[in-house]
């Protein structure tokens, strides 16, 4: 069910009563001291005396959120199972995903890309899609998986092939239901956006490799902290030479490990520090990066 208090005390509506399925509150649309926003929880329906604006609950959360209409009906209503996708990751083939993921749109940003920082044209540029059409992949015994309202990755290869996606989505209540598919444990993110370099950065998510891309940093995702053997092969076939592994702070072990891995392999790997997440760094700290990255290895540890 849909908790409508708690979703006005996480967008910090102020001045909340509640009267049986009655809610008063400051409206978050007009500059409100009094509360004027009436809400009925049982029919799903709000006013505003202040402003005069009204409807269904669903147009408010569109608005609030910044969200078309179709993914606030759904996450009124209709939460998707996100369980029914963890446990069928499996059985999705690559001409299945390039469907799916051909029926993506590009044009729309939702909030929560909005507040990382990711554009119009990023979209386009890094292969992101929002699903705002009904997805449904039907499975085995009659079950589905519907990814409307789903964030899908494009994975694409060193030849800019389509190998698959990973899958985000944003839960009625703004959790972030993280869900890599399996081809995150075969390719890299941003493979085709190396072109010819030879030397790259290494980080866990894939934001942080966005957001080293939009400042001119070369950088490949993880989908997490696991540099396997197929993922090692991949570099390696690629000609990778140097590597800087850029883990958030929590991961400072896993880097080194994976540093010696490298080592012996003959694959030249240096750790860069920083006391934040790759795509939390200050200007400064980016410059710095940049620097070491066009110079080439020179540490084994840079903080940055
Ligand atoms: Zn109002």
């Amino acid at each position: 069910m849909f908790d409508v208090v708690q979703y006005l005390q996480s967008h910090n509506i102020k001045k909340i009563r509640v009267n049986v399925d009655k809610i008063q509150a400051c409206c978050p649309f007009h500059d409100d001291k009094n509360p004027s926003l009436s809400i009925n929880t049982s029919k799903l329906l709000w006013y505003c005396f202040g402003c005069g604006e009204g409807g269904h609950l669903s147009s408010f959360i569109a608005r609030l959120d910044n969200i078309p209409l179709k993914l606030a009906k759904e996450k009124l209503g209709f939460p998707i199972n996100t369980g029914c996708l963890k446990g069928s990751r499996q059985d999705l083939s690559v001409n299945l995903m390039y469907e799916i993921f051909q029926k993506g749109e590009r044009r729309f940003v939702p909030k929560f890309l909005v507040d990382k920082g990711i554009t119009e044209d990023d979209m386009e540029r890094f292969n992101i899609r929002v699903m705002l059409d009904s997805a449904k992949i039907f499975l085995e015994n009659k079950r589905y998986i519907n990814l409307f309202g789903w964030v899908l990755f494009g994975f694409y290869d060193w030849q800019n092939k389509f190998v698959g996606f990973s899958a985000r989505y944003v839960s009625s209540k703004n959790k972030i239901f993280w869900q890599p598919s399996i081809i995150a444990r075969k390719f890299l993110w941003g493979e085709w956006l190396l072109e010819d370099k030879d030397k790259v950065v290494l980080v866990e998510g894939i934001f942080d490799a966005i957001f080293l891309h939009k400042n001119k940093i070369p950088s490949l995702a993880l989908s997490g902290t696991n540099l396997n053997d197929t993922k090692i092969n991949r570099l390696m076939e690629r000609g990778i030479k140097n590597i800087f592994i850029f883990l958030d702070p929590d991961a400072e072990i896993k880097a080194k490990v994976m540093s010696n891995r490298l080592n012996l392999l003959g694959i030249k790997s240096s750790i860069i520090k920083a006391n934040s997440d790759p795509d939390e760094l200050k200007p400064d700290q980016i410059n710095n990066l940049r620097e070491i990255y066009e110079n080439g290895l020179k540490k084994d540890l840079t903080r940055l």
